[in-house]
């Protein structure tokens, strides 16, 4: 691990970010890690410090742009646009659709770079960047904070991240969390009260019924 690649380690683990339990990950994996990098980036200059590091990385390609899916894109990406000093623009979703929004549009050859916080499966950043592709545009890169892929790269593009974290994840049916019937899966970032059921957990919870107040003869 390089000097800056402890330091962002560090930093990770001072500012709450790396966090460990058992947890649904946005991809629908189970994991006993968690990289909640809001946490990271909620420090004005450290979230400056991450961005340009990672536009260092990224500069080789010479990018026109930065395009980061919202909502876990949207810091870090303008962050490394700042760094770059190009434009910055987030798709959403609306439903399962990705969308640009908000009156962004990206012209014809344009070179953009695909931003993220972490990369674990990288299906929404293929969205992001199949929606870039769809309208004439050239993703040259994609760049992470922190590559969660464990070398299963699945871009065709150069892919550049600050930090491997090699966390194991698990489908549901595979993960020993869920197998050992311990604590549900927590979905990081939801309210406290949005947990998934355990995969081998499959009761049905009877919904109680009220009586009604019998009917009284007149
Ligand atoms: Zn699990």
């Amino acid at each position: 691990m390089s000097r800056d690649q402890q330091i962002l380690m560090q930093m990770l683990e001072e500012s709450g970010a790396l966090r460990r339990g058992h947890f649904l990950l946005s991809s629908g994996l189970h994991s006993s890690a968690y990289v909640q990098c809001a946490l990271l980036l909620e420090d004005p200059v450290r979230a400056r410090k991450v961005g340009h590091d990672l536009a260092e990385l990224l500069r080789q390609f010479h990018p026109d742009s930065v395009l980061s899916p919202a909502l876990g894109g949207v810091i870090i990406g303008h962050e490394v646009a700042a760094g770059l000093g190009v434009p910055f623009r987030f798709t959403e979703r609306k439903g399962e659709e990705m969308g640009l929004r908000r009156g962004f549009t990206l012209r014809q050859g344009e070179r953009v770079v695909i931003v993220e916080d972490v990369v674990t499966t990288g299906r929404s950043t293929l969205e992001t960047a199949s929606l870039a592709t769809a309208r004439g545009a050239r993703v040259v890169a994609i760049g992470a904070i922190i590559d969660r892929t464990a070398g299963r790269d699945p871009f065709d593009v150069p892919f550049r991240a600050l930090l491997q974290l090699d966390l194991p994840s698990y489908g549901p049916a595979e993960c020993p969390a869920c197998r050992s019937g311990a604590l549900p899966a927590e979905k990081p970032g939801s309210r406290p009260e949005a947990v998934a059921k355990p995969a081998a957990e499959t009761e049905e919870r009877q919904s109680e019924r009220v009586e009604p107040p019998a009917d009284r003869a007149g």
